[in-house]
């Protein structure tokens, strides 16, 4: 610190040696007193302290807001938990309920069924990728407010002052000096929730109920934001340093070689590096893993060079860090808990869960694996996911998959299933060891059928993460679920814990699943088998659309079918038809299959993919009272379609009437795809 604050003694344009005192400012260099210098600096030094104090209290005053608005969701969420309309109270068909509720309650749904309306679709995907207008909304409020907090409180002026010991040079005085610290601040102040809104044991999720994953966007964003104040510091610096200031080119050669401004140029190269390495195009051109470990260290060595430049503020660096840490430590904790249990030896220790692997072969897509296992552990809610670290590969890596199993309370241990698609990391490993130990304890050649073997993958469990989706859902509410290949494990669990419990006739609950080849519908064969026994309780349609049915067609077959659907379970439930392709057992007595002759599909590009814009309205007009959920998971286009389709089938105005059927959400899980 002593370096930093005799650099920037020596720059600075104080009087020390005629100085009878120094007054400390907050986050800054001391102020000497009495001003010695000539009119124009002493007037100059004013306004510099002035706009840095005032600055140091605009940053309380962002914390505080930051802290206001954490508090009061806080209180908000309280409020709305206790109100009882998670209770599942089933009621017969056609039962009367006390619908229409009072104003409050209704005004309670019709703002945010308005807010869906025009907030949930994507914005600029250009420019922000697929996020909805709420999270662009908020990134523009957020960055308004700094805008407002760069400028205020800044007396604006240029004074022309001697040069000391240097007569007839003059040096111009600005508040582009003073301006560029304010910038400067304020991109250390937000370093901390920069980290925050990164934080997969997040602070904010706890107080907020979002998840984790939807603060990215506003990371990588504030991410932007910072860099564009470090920038801008850097340049309103660089254009006094080496125009406004006199003479030239002594006073950068001076500077440039201070300790502290060595520091401000690395902090800026490590700032650029993380933004470059942080955009899509990078991430997708070096991988996701790199990006990850790369973005932790070059962050962690950023604030180190922050640190250097301005020690003064690491009332801002320290939380950052510390944020982190605790993050770390946590997920460290949590690991060890889960799997710190009885031993078949009878002893206690620490021990990964041995998975049972069953293989699904495709070359096109990636492999697919199932990873079914038992754990010691109390029961995550439906909508959470783990990440999972297989020892027997990398313990260097853990990735985020959903459990499709159910999770069952008051059970002391729990089934996980997981189904993974590799694509070209780490899955892309676990599927090549899958396949080989499941081929080794199969006799069987490797066909596109599920090699179910006794073949065995440890797996390393840290969580569960992620959002509460059943926890407000209300007793009435309808229930779609859309699924695209893989995105089943975040829909079919809703299916699953709703089927286990009794429930209103009036209720409607659908799945549309959309999978690529009729095989892939074997991934879940035994979970769609439980829904079908449970079906005659439940008014359910259960339909998967396959889009590549042509693929799978074998010239010599007769038939090939397109859609799968297990219509309204109250009915009976037709056998397969014979001529089908159904490649699973358990599939044929779980779905009936309308067959398609080959001759009926016609093109080679035939295509089955359900339209969404007419499926989920269709759903919504059928449904017999409440409003409608909808869960999905699946390719972000299908998400994207989804927000707009879900947006449109949204009428505040006729929620504030009472309406129910037009209040309609959407929740989905967040798998980012670079
Ligand atoms: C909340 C959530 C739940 C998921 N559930 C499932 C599931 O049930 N089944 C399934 O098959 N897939 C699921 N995924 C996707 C799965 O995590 C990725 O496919 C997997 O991490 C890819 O690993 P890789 O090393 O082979 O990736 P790579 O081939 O290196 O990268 C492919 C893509 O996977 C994503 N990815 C890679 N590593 C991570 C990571 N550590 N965290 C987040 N995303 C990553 C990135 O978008 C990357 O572009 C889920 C993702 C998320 C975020």
């Amino acid at each position: 610190m002593a370096g930093h604050t005799l650099g920037l003694t020596a720059r600075h344009i104080q009087d020390h040696a005629n100085a009878s005192n120094s007054i400390p400012h907050w986050g800054y260099a001391d102020r000497v007193v009495p001003c010695t210098n000539d009119p124009g600096s002493c007037k100059y030094l004013d306004v510099v302290y002035a706009a840095h104090d005032l600055g140091m209290y605009y940053t309380g005053i962002i914390w505080a807001a930051i802290g206001g608005i954490l508090l009061l969701w806080a209180i908000g969420r309280h409020f709305s938990h206790s109100q009882p309309s998670g209770v599942q109270i089933p009621l017969e068909a056609g039962e009367e309920v006390k619908e229409k509720g009072s104003s409050w309650e209704r005004l309670q749904k019709a703002i945010p069924s308005y807010a869906r309306q025009y907030l949930l679709p994507d914005a600029s995907r250009f420019i922000f990728g697929r996020v909805t207008r709420t999270q662009v909304l908020t990134l523009l409020v957020l960055t308004g407010y700094l805008t407002i907090f760069s400028f205020v409180g800044m007396v604006y002026g240029k004074w022309i002052t001697p040069v000391k010991n240097t007569p007839g040079v003059y040096n111009t005085r600005t508040t582009l000096g003073p301006w560029s610290d304010r910038v400067g601040v304020l991109a250390y102040a937000l370093t901390p929730l920069s980290i925050m809104l990164s934080s997969r044991e997040s602070i904010l999720s706890l107080v907020t109920g979002l998840p984790y994953q939807s603060f990215n966007f506003l990371h990588r964003w504030l991410g932007y934001v910072i860099f564009a104040q470090a920038s801008l510091h850097s340049l309103g610096w660089i254009l006094v340093e080496t125009w406004l200031y006199q003479p030239q080119p002594k006073v950068p050669r001076d500077l440039f070689v201070q300790t502290y401004m060595i520091w401000a140029c690395i902090a800026m190269f490590l700032l650029l590096l993380l933004v470059a390495l942080s955009t899509p195009w990078a991430i997708r051109l070096t991988g996701y893993e790199f990006f990850r470990k790369a973005h932790y260290v070059l962050a962690m060595l950023y604030i180190g060079a922050c640190w250097g430049h301005w020690e003064q503020l690491k009332v801002f660096l320290l939380p950052g860090i510390l944020v982190w840490f605790i993050d770390r430590g946590i997920r460290l904790v949590r690991t060890a808990l889960l799997h710190y249990n009885f031993l078949p030896s009878g002893h206690m220790g620490f021990r990964a869960a041995p998975a049972n692997i069953t293989f699904f072969k495709d070359a096109t897509n990636g492999d697919v694996v199932r990873l079914d296992f038992d754990h010691p552990h109390d029961a995550w809610d439906v909508g959470q996911h783990f990440y999972l670290m297989f020892p027997e590969s990398s313990i260097w890596q853990s990735h985020p998959f959903t459990p499709l199993s159910q999770p069952v309370y008051g059970q002391d241990t729990q089934r996980h299933s997981y189904i993974l698609r590799a694509k070209k990391g780490e899955t892309k490993k676990i599927a090549a060891l899958s396949a080989k130990r499941a081929a080794r304890s199969n006799d069987h050649e490797e066909s596109h059928e599920g090699l179910m073997a006794d073949a065995r993958l440890s797996v390393v469990l840290t969580g569960p993460y992620g959002e509460r989706t059943m926890r407000d859902l209300p007793v009435d509410s309808n229930i779609l679920c859309i699924a695209g290949g893989t995105g089943i494990t975040y829909v079919l669990p809703v299916l699953l814990d709703l089927a286990s419990r009794p429930q209103s006739l009036d209720r409607r609950m659908s799945l549309i699943w959309v999978v690529r080849h009729r095989r892939d519908i074997d991934w879940v064969a035994p979970e769609l088998a439980i829904l079908k026994r449970k079906c005659p309780n439940l008014r359910t349609g259960i339909h998967i659309y396959v889009t590549r049915a042509v693929e799978d067609v074998d010239p010599s077959a007769p038939a090939v079918s397109e859609k799968a659907t297990m219509n309204d379970c109250s009915r009976e439930i037709e056998p397969a038809s014979s001529n089908s392709e159904s490649s699973s057992a358990s599939l044929s007595s779980a779905l009936s299959v309308h067959g398609v002759s080959k001759a009926e599909l016609g093109l080679n590009h035939y295509d089955a993919r359900p339209s969404l814009a007419t499926l989920v309205p269709e759903f919504i007009n059928t449904t017999a009272r409440g409003r409608t959920d909808v869960f999905a998971s699946g390719p972000g286009e299908m998400i994207s379609d989804l927000r707009s389709i879900v947006a449109a089938s949204n009428k505040g105005g006729e929620v504030w009437k009472g309406e129910d059927r037009w209040d309609v959400r959407l929740t989905c899980d967040d798998r980012l795809e670079w």
